[in-house]
């Protein structure tokens, strides 16, 4: 008999089958013991009775402790009272190694604690749920884009220069070239792929060297950044929404169990699938942030606070379109109705999820990109491939960024980023 893992078991009720995996739980009374095993796909009660195994597996099943792995064979069988719930009445049982003192046991712990046991931590039911949540947003992603017609392009990790200036950048040392920056985004790359396959994504690590310090940032985290041939703003925004309700409905699908044990209320998701998004220009944006009470004036950027108030009311995520030129990037082109404003979006989510997406049609004309590349006193040497891309077949082009782990933190309603990638890296966290 193979093992048979506990996401399957309906088909095997009645039948007998082995698991393999590690005690999450246990608990005795005199010749019954309650074993709670979790084998990664799921978690199962197993029934063990003193008088249905030899001796000796119930030295075994006294000696297992939390975390231990074992191996269990018995017969499935419907929980009494629970519909959908299954039991495992076992026959053999096999101890593969004993835990003694695991250092996570069911009582309150720290976070401190819990992070620099992160390579443990992992394990529990949460932690097991977020990672199956993550897991579910990526698929969902590549599932959306290749619909759409974008296929994967993988952009470089060791950049020679920075995207939006050096002053968030990690330097590395790199042979006898100088110094390489690590990755913030990989847009410009993608950039020059569209013109040969017209719609790409990559999707990869960045790192941010930001000194922040909210519930919002990590150094390092995923992001996937689309690019396509001839879409422009408007349609930039569709795909961008259609991305994000594809993600929502993926998840309400798949994810059932691991909303229940994260307490996740979905409502406020089924919702979201229901209207279109909500879009304000960036200057009716500090209009009404204004109008609500916020100090924040017209030329700067928004905040968390501000990120809150504006969708504090919202059911929708909001859409922050059209900001002013100057607090955005060189690549962002010039909207052709008002020169003192460019053709992007922020996507901010709702339920404190923050900005998700920043996304923005691209300057194509090579005059005005090049002049922007100067205002912003950067090189024009270094730009240069960046530049051809607009002297050999421009076209209309946009993309946008998804920060995976917000999403993820958006979707589970987990309160801080850091524990929605498996291994977080902070500004004060780099171990385990
Ligand atoms: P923010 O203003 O929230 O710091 P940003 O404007 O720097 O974000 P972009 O450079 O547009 O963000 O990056 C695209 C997306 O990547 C963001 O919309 C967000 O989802 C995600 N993101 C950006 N910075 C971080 C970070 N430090 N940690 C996790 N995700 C991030």
């Amino acid at each position: 008999m193979s093992q048979t893992f506990i996401k399957d078991l309906t088909q095997f009720v009645n039948q007998e089958v082995i698991l393999k995996g590690w005690l999450n739980h246990k608990r005795s009374s005199g010749s019954i013991t309650f074993l709670e095993l979790r084998d990664g796909s799921g978690f199962i009660q197993c029934v063990v009775s003193k008088n249905d195994i030899s001796e000796e597996m119930w030295e075994q099943v006294e000696k297992t402790t939390q975390e231990s792995s074992v191996e269990i064979s018995g017969i499935v069988s419907k929980h009494p009272k629970q519909e959908g719930v299954f039991e495992l009445q076992v026959k053999n049982f096999k101890l593969i190694q004993q835990a003694i003192d695991y250092p996570i046991s069911p009582k309150e712990h720290g976070p401190e604690f819990l992070m620099d046991n992160r390579h443990l931590w992992l394990r529990s039911k949460k932690q097991w749920a977020i990672l199956r949540v993550r897991d579910v947003i990526i698929t969902a992603i590549n599932e959306y884009l290749h619909q759409e017609g974008f296929i994967k392009v993988d952009a470089p990790i060791f950049t020679p220069n920075a995207c939006e200036g050096t002053t968030t950048l990690f330097p590395v040392p790199y042979f006898d070239e100088g110094i390489a920056y690590l990755s913030q985004s990989g847009q410009l790359y993608i950039e020059a792929a569209i013109a040969s396959v017209g719609r790409c994504y990559d999707f990869g690590p960045v790192f941010r060297a930001e000194k922040s310090k909210t519930k919002r940032h990590l150094s390092e985290f995923w992001m996937m950044d689309a690019e396509g041939a001839f879409i422009e703003h408007e349609e930039n925004l569709k795909i961008q929404e259609g991305l994000i309700k594809y993600i929502i409905k993926k998840c309400l699908v798949e994810c059932t169990v691991e909303f229940g044990i994260l307490e996740r209320n979905t409502e406020p998701l089924k919702k979201v699938l229901e209207k279109s998004f909500t879009r304000l220009t960036y200057k009716e944006a500090i209009n009404k942030l204004q109008s609500l009470g916020s100090d924040i004036k017209y030329g700067e950027d928004l905040g968390n606070d501000d990120e809150g108030l504006l969708t504090q009311d919202s059911e929708v995520p909001v859409f922050i379109e059209k900001w002013d030129k100057n607090i955005k990037p060189f690549y962002m082109k010039i909207d052709p109705e008002d020169d003192s404003r460019v053709l992007n979006d922020d996507l901010i989510g709702i339920e404190g999820a923050g900005e998700i997406i920043g996304g923005s049609q691209r300057e194509d004309d090579f005059d005005l990109l090049l002049s922007r590349i100067k205002q912003s006193g950067m090189s024009e040497k270094e730009y240069s491939w960046y530049l051809d891309l607009r002297k050999y077949g421009s076209v209309p082009h946009s993309g946008f960024g998804i920060g995976v782990e917000r999403m993820v933190r958006w979707m589970t309603g987990v309160e801080h980023i850091r524990e929605c990638i498996p291994f977080p890296r902070t500004i004060n966290r780099l171990k385990p």
